[in-house]
């Protein structure tokens, strides 16, 4: 079949099979790039309108006990480190509330202070954001102990993010070091089961296969996780992955289309973590609903795939992304508007027990 007839089937509300993801992910001609993306563009626009959800970064503690072969903060990179305190964190949900976001998301590295007393810590942060700020939270602790999830609800936890980054067993093994494939996966599955939406994202670039790439497309979405997300690999200083080639922004883009195709009532995250600015019409021509790693200047916070691109200079701070999504054509959503999205979403969700 033509990527063409592979689009069509799927708009007439057809299924696609993981090698019609594989043709729609290996697109190159000019024609049919333009043909998908303005088809993912059309089905985000159907389910979403003109309006966008704007996520604040907030990645609160570099400290990891981990390994990961892909990070810049991996317990062995020799690198200054910060934890950022409860009244900072605090201070910075105030502010990005203030300026129009719609969600902070909560992000460290699997940090041992933290993770302590069943994250005692965390969760005090979660509580006070959601009583004193009263903004939706996204937790991204890292993986945790599926008795951990209820407690992470009571605290007021709306997202739990948690990226298997691929679903190639093999490769996940040297990818994420000393960590194990099932785990991982399964948080998606225990926060869903607490009653707290989940988020599952993707690799793009790190050695897999195209055929590996619409396999975790196509697994990643019938977990059923309300968010889902691709990011490009960025190779990353003094780690073993260092010199990996990096692969071609497009194909990130690509895989945001497929991804709306396949799933047209999913968040789809435009994130500002790879190309910084530059790459936001991009990522929302492509089909993408969410901004996210929106981080405010002169906090000295990090961003993970490009610690530092665009965040003094102020260009991932909320009043130029509004500045740039107006220019777009697009509307950043009310709380009110993004709350009742997530209320709809909540009672989607599978009852269990
Ligand atoms: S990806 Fe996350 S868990 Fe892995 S080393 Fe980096 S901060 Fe730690």
């Amino acid at each position: 079949m033509s990527v063409s007839d592979i689009i069509e089937q799927i708009e007439m509300g057809g299924s696609a099979s993981t090698g019609d993801v594989a043709e729609l992910l290996s697109v190159r001609s000019e024609d049919d790039i333009s043909r998908l993306f303005s088809a993912a563009a059309s089905v985000r626009d159907r389910f979403f309108g003109k309006k966008v959800f704007m996520y604040g970064f907030v990645y609160f503690s570099t400290h990891c006990r981990n390994n990961c072969a892909f990070c810049y903060y991996r317990r062995t990179n020799d690198l200054p480190r910060y934890r950022k305190t409860k009244e900072e964190v605090l201070a910075l949900s105030a502010s990005l509330k203030d300026a129009g976001i719609n969600l902070v998301d909560l992000t460290m590295g699997e940090d041992p202070f933290m993770c302590a007393n069943d994250y005692e810590e965390f969760l005090d942060i979660t509580r006070t954001i959601k009583d004193e700020i009263d903004i939706s939270v996204m937790a991204s602790p890292g993986a945790v102990p599926s008795g951990s999830f209820v407690k992470f609800k009571e605290a007021g936890t709306d997202w739990f993010a948690c990226y298997q980054e691929t679903y190639n067993r093999e490769l996940f093994n040297k990818l994420r070091l000393e960590q194990n494939f099932d785990n991982r996966l399964s948080q998606k599955i225990w926060a869903r089961e607490a009653g707290i939406l989940a988020e599952d994202g993707i690799m793009v670039g790190l050695g897999e296969s195209l055929k590996d790439r619409a396999d975790s497309i196509i697994k990643m979405g019938s977990l059923g996780c309300e968010q889902i997300r691709a990011m490009t690999f960025v190779p990353q200083k003094g780690t073993p992955m260092e010199k990996m080639k990096p692969s071609r922004p497009i194909d990130e883009l690509i895989a945001i289309a497929v991804m709306r195709l396949i799933y047209p009532d999913r968040l789809i995250p435009a994130s500002l973590d790879v190309e910084g600015i530059a790459g936001l019409k991009s990522r929302l021509d492509a089909g993408a609903n969410v901004i996210t790693s929106i981080v405010p200047p002169h906090q000295d916070l990090a961003g993970v795939a490009q610690h530092e691109l665009d965040i003094e200079n102020g260009h991932r701070s909320v009043a130029h992304v509004m500045h740039l999504l107006d220019e777009m054509g697009k509307k950043a959503a009310s709380n009110t508007e993004y709350e009742s999205l997530l209320k709809k979403l909540k009672e989607q969700q599978p009852v269990v027990g």
